[in-house]
């Protein structure tokens, strides 16, 4: 079995400092920035993250103006970026950092795993890019190049924990260790191709040239279709009539139009086809005639709101315009 000398933590080191990826959140050891940096970056890429992360700070300056603000702005600020909840629970975060924290971003660890939404990996990011501590990161893509360095593809995440704590041990840095071991597996040790050939401790790992053949474990994520009627009230004056979601479930506390589930399969081609994680929306969609529900109101400029991607696309490819 590889293990991390001395010497393979310089190699990493060495390549991080040459060949990492110059990113905002890199340049600051301000907790608050990290943090949202962090969350942000949970299952969506960095492209898509960037300009989200710029603006936020715009809209969100502090703990304390996010505290403050209304969660339909944090939702807004947060549009695009998917899984929802993450917003719901820096909001939350931030409300308890206020109340139990002065406002200042809690420096001990078990301080870090007790705000919502922050997680053991997450709090170990936090803690060592901004206090220097030695609390590992353990990603999707620590892991995926821990068990390749091993040749364990079915480690369990007790097992990769422990490994990832010698790792960040050996390292005289450990926010360089997290941010090599995160670099790695995003640019080079990818789930898709393992590049062994230009990776910097190829010598020191047991997979090299052969991870393929010990990269197991990927689980199959089912995907269930589901099917929705979307209703569209418009009105040239008024605009269109939304209502928000409930606060749990697909798109929970979004606005979307009035939605009816269907149970079976419409024979008609959906306007829209949106995939999620778990789930694949079949959107069809009608001009409705009725008035609305009462549960709603008439938007005249959905800017204002957080909608669900799925339903920009929607508008989009159905040619509804809604701002004044
Ligand atoms: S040598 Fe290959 S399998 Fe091993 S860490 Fe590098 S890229 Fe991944």
């Amino acid at each position: 079995m590889a293990v991390l000398s001395s010497a393979r933590c310089s190699a990493l080191s060495n390549w991080y400092a040459d060949a990492a990826r110059t990113l905002p959140w890199r340049d600051t050891s301000d907790p608050y920035r990290i943090w949202i940096s962090e969350i942000m970056l949970q299952q969506t890429q960095v492209k898509t993250v960037l300009p989200r992360y710029r603006t936020w700070f715009e809209r969100f300056p502090t703990i304390a103006s996010l505290a403050a603000a209304h969660l339909d702005d944090v939702l807004k600020a947060w549009e695009g970026l998917g899984y929802y909840r993450r917003a719901r629970f820096i909001h939350q975060a931030a409300a308890c950092i206020e109340s139990k924290h002065g406002g200042v971003f809690p420096q001990q660890f078990d301080a870090m795993l007790a705000l919502p939404g922050i997680g053991r990996s997450t709090a170990g990011a936090i803690s060592s890019f901004c206090f220097a501590t030695n609390t590992p990161v353990l990603d999707g893509n620590v892991k995926r190049v821990l068990k390749r360095w091993y040749a364990m593809p079915e480690a369990t995440d007790k097992t990769l924990w422990r490994q990832a704590q010698q790792n960040i041990e050996a390292f005289d840095n450990p926010a360089t260790c997290n941010q090599a071991m995160m670099e790695l597996g995003a640019t080079v040790c990818t789930a898709k191709k393992a590049a062994c050939a230009s990776c910097p401790v190829a010598e020191h790992c047991t997979s090299a040239f052969q991870a393929e053949s010990t990269t197991k474990n990927s689980k199959t994520v089912r995907i269930r279709d589901v099917h929705w009627q979307v209703h569209l009230h418009l009105d040239m004056q008024k605009g269109i009539w939304l209502n928000q979601r409930p606060d749990s479930g697909i798109w929970a506390g979004l606005w979307t139009p009035p939605i009816t589930e269907l149970n079976e399969t419409p024979d008609k081609t959906p306007c829209h086809i949106h995939v999620l994680s778990h789930r694949r929306l079949h959107l069809y969609c009608d001009v409705a005639h009725n008035p609305p529900s009462a549960n709603g109101q008439w938007v005249a400029d959905i800017s204002k709101l957080a909608l669900p991607t799925g339903i920009h696309r929607l508008f989009a490819k159905t040619g509804v315009r809604i701002k004044t």
